[in-house]
C-alpha cells in the first residue's frame, strides 16, 4: 500500500523515476553502458558546478562518507559535529584507525567558523568533514563562510556532505573550494535508495594516491581509472542510472534556478504554518533548512497518533524526530518534487488532524 513520504529521506518517488529504472539492464562494460554513463555525465558536472569528474557509487552516502575518511586521511580529521549524521561521522572515522576530533556543537546549532579557523590553526588536521545540511536537526550551515576558512588552509582537504541539500539551493563546489562533494539518491534527489553521487578535486585525487589503506570498493583513485572509460569499478546499480537520467530531464526541464526557487518557496510555506501555530524551528529561523522543517514539539502533540492519522485519513506521513529528537520534534521534508499543492495538501491535512489530536 503506497502512502506519500514527506519524512526527509527516503521521499516521495516520482512514477516517471520509477518508470525509467524498469528499463532493461545491459553489461556494465558493453557499449551501451558506456554511453548511459557518459550521458549523465554533464547534467551532474552543472549539478555539482564543477569541471571535477562526478563518480557513482553503488552504496548509500554513508559508503562514501566512509571511503573519504580512508581517502584523505593521514594526519588527523576534524570532523565538525551537530547532529546525528556529523556526530556519526567522527565515530565513522575512529572506527577506520584515524586520528579524529570532533568540533561539538549542541543539536540545532549552527556551525561556526571562526571556530573551525581557531582549531585549523593547529596545523594538526589535513582533513575537515562537515555536513552542510544536517537532516536530523534540520540546520543548514553558513557554506560560504566555513569555505572562506578552509581557503585560508590550502593543506586542509575539504569534504561536504549535501545528502539533503544537493539541488534544493545552489552549492558552487569549484567556485566555494570544496574539495570532495557528496550526496545521496534517496533524499534531496527524489530517487529511490543505493546510489551515492560525489565529486572529487584534483588535489583530493593526489592525496589519495598517498594513502596506502584506502581499501578497495571505495578506492577515489580506482573511481577515476574506471570514469575515464566510462565506467564504474564494480557492478553499479544500472536501473538507478536509469533513474538517474530521467532525474536529470526533469531538473533541467524545470530549470535549476526555478528548482532553487519552488523549494525556497515550499520551505516558506511550512514556516509560515509553523507560525501559524506558535511553534519554532529547532535551529535559529536564519539557519533553518530549505529542504526540510525541523520543528519544536512546543504544543506535545502526540506525533505518533498524528501520523497514524495522517496516514489513515490523508494517505501520507510526517517524521517524529531523529534519535534523542524524537517526541520533542517533528519533521516535514520539502524535498525533491513537491509542489505548492503537494505542500499546501499536506499542510490542511496537518490542520485537520491536529484537531483530533
Ligand atoms: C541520510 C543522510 C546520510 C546517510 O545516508 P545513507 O543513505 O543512510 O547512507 C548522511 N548524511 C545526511 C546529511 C543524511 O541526511
Amino acid at each position: 500500500m503506497h502512502y506519500k513520504l514527506f519524512i526527509p529521506g527516503p521521499i516521495e518517488v516520482s512514477d516517471k523515476t520509477y518508470k525509467a529504472m524498469t528499463t532493461p539492464v545491459f553489461g556494465h562494460r558493453s557499449k551501451d553502458f558506456v554511453e548511459l554513463y557518459q550521458s549523465v555525465q554533464p547534467g551532474l558536472q552543472q549539478l555539482f558546478q564543477t569541471k571535477d569528474p562526478v563518480f557513482i557509487s553503488t552504496s548509500s552516502a554513508w559508503g562514501v562518507m566512509e571511503g573519504a575518511v580512508r581517502n584523505l586521511v593521514h594526519k588527523k580529521v576534524l570532523n565538525v559535529c551537530s547532529g546525528a549524521f556529523s556526530d556519526k561521522w567522527y565515530d565513522v572515522s575512529k572506527r577506520c584507525g584515524k586520528q579524529a576530533e570532533a568540533l561539538q556543537y549542541e543539536w540545532g546549532e549552527p556551525v561556526r567558523p571562526e571556530d573551525i579557523r581557531e582549531r585549523l590553526k593547529t596545523g594538526e588536521f589535513d582533513v575537515v568533514t562537515l555536513i552542510h545540511n544536517e537532516t536530523s536537526t534540520g540546520t543548514m550551515n553558513p557554506l560560504a563562510g566555513i569555505m572562506a576558512v578552509l581557503r585560508e588552509f590550502p593543506d586542509v582537504i575539504s569534504v561536504v556532505d549535501t545528502v539533503s541539500s544537493f539541488t534544493a539551493v545552489p552549492i558552487p563546489k569549484d567556485a566555494l573550494g570544496i574539495d570532495v562533494v557528496l550526496t545521496g539518491s534517496q533524499k534531496a534527489l527524489a530517487m529511490p535508495p543505493g546510489m551515492a553521487l560525489f565529486s572529487v578535486s584534483e588535489r583530493a585525487l593526489k592525496r589519495a594516491e598517498s594513502m596506502p589503506d584506502r581499501g578497495y570498493y571505495f578506492d577515489f583513485l580506482e573511481f577515476l581509472k574506471n570514469h575515464e572509460k566510462g565506467m564504474t569499478p564494480s557492478t553499479p546499480v544500472i536501473p538507478l542510472i536509469f533513474g538517474l537520467r530521467s532525474k536529470l530531464e526533469d531538473i533541467f526541464a524545470e530549470g535549476l534556478e526555478q528548482r532553487f526557487a519552488r523549494h525556497e518557496k515550499l520551505n516558506g510555506m511550512v514556516h509560515s504554518w509553523i507560525d501559524r501555530h506558535g511553534l519554532e524551528t529547532l535551529p535559529p529561523r536564519q539557519f533553518a533548512s530549505k529542504s526540510l522543517s525541523c520543528v519544536r514539539n512546543l504544543h506535545d502533540w502526540d506525533i505518533g497518533k498524528l501520523n497514524k492519522l495522517l496516514r489513515e485519513s490523508h494517505n501520507c506521513v510526517i517524521d517524529g524526530g531523529y534519535g534523542k529528537l524524537k517526541g520533542k520534534t517533528f519533521r516535514i521534508s520539502n524535498m525533491g518534487d513537491e509542489t505548492e499543492a503537494t505542500i499546501g495538501g499536506l499542510l490542511e491535512a496537518l490542520d485537520r488532524v491536529i484537531e483530533k489530536l
